[in-house]
């Protein structure tokens, strides 16, 4: 299992804020968005896909998954708020 990299924690962090606390980006959420009850089961770049360093690019800090999954993870909760 690998742990997140400080750069992949402050993007899903900051990445969206709605109206309510509730509503927000978060570590917790977005790791139990897509892993349910399991820990962290995605790279360290913060991508989903495991093996995305070395696959899909080379660093650590220029993954072009992670606004993609982000996207997703925000709208589930928006959809969840109504
Ligand atoms: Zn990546």
């Amino acid at each position: 299992m690998s742990t997140l990299t400080k750069q992949a924690r402050e993007i899903i962090r900051w990445w969206w804020f709605g109206e309510t606390a509730r509503e927000r980006t978060t570590i917790a959420g977005y790791t139990r968005h897509y892993f349910g009850d399991q820990p962290w089961g995605g790279d360290r770049c913060g991508c989903v896909d495991d093996r995305c360093i070395g696959f899909h690019h080379n660093d650590e800090t220029d993954c072009e998954c992670l606004p993609a999954w982000l996207d997703d993870y925000v709208k589930a909760i928006r959809g969840g708020a109504k």
